[in-house]
């Protein structure tokens, strides 16, 4: 066992992590909006596999990319992973990121799932469904994203900030299927129907629905999962949105190779193995989602949700349609 030292970079309220042991040949710098232990123990793996070093720097999206961008050229990341393909779209649209042709990401990762232009890859699926009250709503009342705009849940909807990204880039897809002035109607729905104010993250919207103040709302699956791990009778399930017609909303965590990367083909490497098979069962499963690579079958508590149609559009329009989104939403009153 290597033994870890990390030293607290105040300024920048971040923390640098590596493995203390001697110099390697190779070696990969990440910069990881993924938290430290979803990403730690796929990097001892790879480290006791292949012998190559990496170091991690975490901290949010948002100040991670400033970095890259104010850092340049002399920036010592090889590696972005993040959350979410508008912060991996908008990543790429900034230029930090190096498109990469790579056989063994594009056999690995669906294309639906990657940036058209190579620069960015999915690694493990979320889907963005319906969470609902299981003592006042029956599933059969439920169908969709856009019926929930409907009059039958004035005062019984609960939503979560339209800050958070994952809903700007679920109305960035509603946008990119169904247009604006049809997205706009049912975002003002949405908002003429909320019970309480919106929430700041997805588990205090569980949590109100639990507590009987509304009756359905909208959340990523590995949080609706992290919460039943700890209260499995909570009276709540999942309901899959729009199975009759273009499927679930899905997003992705993923990774690119940095432009000014030192280490490159290091850099390629560990983001194919991580693609790979022997990575994508412990990268789902480490946050509850399910494998980007479809060889691989998602954990045993996240398959027992069941199965789901997703929708099947390129997860990049998230990102493309991320602006027109976020004026919608203040257009409509969606806090
Ligand atoms: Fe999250």
């Amino acid at each position: 066992m290597s033994r870890w030292f990390a030293v607290g970079l105040a300024l920048m309220g971040c923390v640098w992590l590596a493995p203390s042991a001697g110099s390697a040949a190779e070696e990969v710098v990440i910069y990881s909006a993924r938290k430290e232990h979803l990403l730690k123990p796929l990097l001892d793996a790879y480290r006791a596999k292949t012998g190559v070093e990496t170091r991690y720097l975490t901290d949010n999206e948002g100040p991670l990319l400033a970095r890259l961008q104010a850092e340049g050229a002399g920036t010592p990341a090889d590696l972005l992973i993040t959350v979410d393909a508008g912060n991996l779209w908008h990543a790429g649209e900034q230029g930090v990121l190096a498109p990469l042709e790579s056989p063994v990401l594009t056999a690995n990762i669906p294309e639906q799932l990657r940036d058209p232009k190579n620069q960015w890859f999915g690694l493990s699926v979320r889907a963005r469904t319906m969470v609902y009250s299981t003592e006042r709503v029956k599933p059969a009342e439920l169908t969709s994203y856009e019926d929930l705009a409907e009059a039958k849940w004035k005062g019984r909807l609960c939503l979560r900030s339209s800050e958070k990204i994952y809903n700007q880039s679920l109305v960035a897809m509603l946008i990119a299927r169904l247009g604006e002035a049809s997205t706009e109607k049912i975002v003002r729905g949405w908002v003429g129907n909320l019970a309480v104010p919106v929430f700041s993250n997805d588990t205090k919207l569980m949590e109100a629905i639990i507590a009987g103040k509304c009756d359905v709302g909208v959340v990523n699956t590995y949080y609706y999962g992290t919460l039943k791990k700890e209260k499995p009778s909570a009276p709540i399930a999942l309901f899959w949105a729009n199975q009759q017609t273009n499927g679930t909303h899905i997003n992705v965590s993923g990774g690119g190779v940095t432009r000014h990367a030192k280490h490159r083909a290091a850099a390629i490497k560990l983001l194919e193995w991580l693609s790979s098979p022997e990575a994508q069962g412990i990268f789902a499963e480490l946050n509850m989602e399910y494998p980007a690579n479809p060889q691989v079958k998602p954990h045993a508590s996240v398959a027992e949700w069941g199965s789901f149609k997703s929708e099947g559009l390129n997860v990049s329009l998230a990102g493309q349609y991320q602006a027109d989104a976020v004026r919608l939403m203040d257009r409509a009153g969606y806090k």
